[in-house]
């Protein structure tokens, strides 16, 4: 095995990668919808038909059918394609910058724990893309995931003993998850509001725990961060249980419910439904499942990660920002989630931790390559 060239290596851990990526898509599919990601087999949404394991190969089968469904030829969308292809370069280039042939057991550990971390990376990125959301299995597992690898493989956070990487990670976890919890506290990072528009018409609902849309149900806790935080709207006709209105403006925050000019308390209110056009939330850059996400960053590779994680994705953010006024599409910005932008910081990290060593309060990565 020693004698192999380093590039067989590379081969391998591009397969890997793809075949990883092939089962990522399942979780992106799945995982936003509360369903199995083992059962029931990969099958096409369309007519149900189940994909053998022959027309189930990454990459080559996307291409093979040109992209749509062998029996039903249902389109398959390009991010089947393009997840496989990223998680198979994000698997080689792991290999690339840690790897090392001659000693290809060891730096194999050390790969496996990184390829682990891109792979969740990956699939936070796509789901929080089209569902505005980071699963628990992926964020709280892939904190889980962090502490066990750090407790299996301890030279990931520099540390000789299995109680300093132990230490290590629940410290990065704990960071993680800490500082990015202060700026939602803080509202630093707001972006504010956002007017949601809906059709004419509309009804929406305030239930005891969640704002409930045509579209989307929004839990209290992802809108409420401060006392000051107001969800607004005009409603032409507002019910309350016992009561009705028509045609007033609403304010509603934690302890506050104004309708019209008449004040009321929220949690003496079940239910409200009100039917109007459009509304507007307040909306943070960052939501809950961004903390559980930087605790999984931190688990792995420690906090001074965690740290540049946010900093780095603040500053992509405020990049990403001024592009889109550039091209006349500020208000795509409200539609961006904050999750991707942290992920891309920690790959950052992952791959040029080592040059960050002028900033004097962050360390050097602990794990140089080994050539
Ligand atoms: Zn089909």
């Amino acid at each position: 095995m020693a004698s192999l060239p380093f590039h067989f290596w590379t081969t391998v851990y591009f397969i890997v990668g793809a075949m990883v990526g092939s089962f990522l898509n399942v979780c992106i599919h799945r995982m936003p919808r509360g369903m199995s990601v083992v059962h029931p087999p990969s099958h096409c949404p369309q007519c149900q038909f189940t994909i053998p394991w022959y027309l189930n190969l990454p990459l080559i089968t996307w291409l093979w059918l040109r992209g749509r469904c062998a029996k039903c030829a249902a389109p398959i969308p390009v991010r089947y394609f393009l997840v496989e292809l990223l998680t198979g370069l994000a698997f080689a280039v792991v290999w690339n910058e840690f790897g090392n042939a001659v000693a290809w057991q060891q730096t194999s550990l050390i790969g496996a724990a990184y390829c682990l971390l891109l792979a969740g990376l990956i699939a936070a990125t796509f789901i929080d893309f089209e569902h505005f959301i980071i699963p628990d299995e992926i964020t709280l597992g892939g904190t889980a995931a962090g502490v066990v690898v750090s407790l299996a493989i301890p030279v990931l956070h520099n540390a000789e003993t299995i109680g300093g990487a132990l230490k290590s990670s629940l410290i990065g976890a704990g960071t993680g998850a800490l500082i990015v919890y202060a700026v939602l506290l803080l509202g630093k990072l707001a972006f504010g509001r956002q007017k949601i528009e809906l059709p004419p018409d509309t009804r929406i609902y305030f239930t005891e725990d969640s704002l409930v849309l045509p579209t989307e149900t929004i839990p209290y806790s992802e809108l409420f961060y401060r006392g000051s935080d107001t969800i607004h709207l005009h409603a032409t006709n507002l019910e309350l249980i016992d009561r009705c209105y028509s045609d007033v403006p609403v304010r509603l925050s934690q302890h506050t419910l104004f309708i019209g000019g008449e004040k009321l308390d929220p949690t003496t209110i079940a239910q409200m439904e009100a039917v109007t056009d459009q509304l507007v939330v307040p909306r943070e850059a960052m939501g809950l499942g961004d903390v559980k996400f930087m605790a999984a960053i931190g688990a792995f590779l420690g906090w001074q990660a965690a740290v540049f994680s946010l900093l780095v994705s603040a500053v992509i953010g405020a990049i990403v920002g001024v592009a889109l006024i550039a091209i006349g599409k500020r208000d795509w910005s409200a539609k961006l989630p904050y999750g991707p932008y942290i992920a891309l910081a920690a790959v950052i990290w992952l791959f040029s931790g080592h040059a960050w060593e002028i900033l004097w309060w962050l360390q050097p990565n602990p794990l140089q390559p080994i050539r």
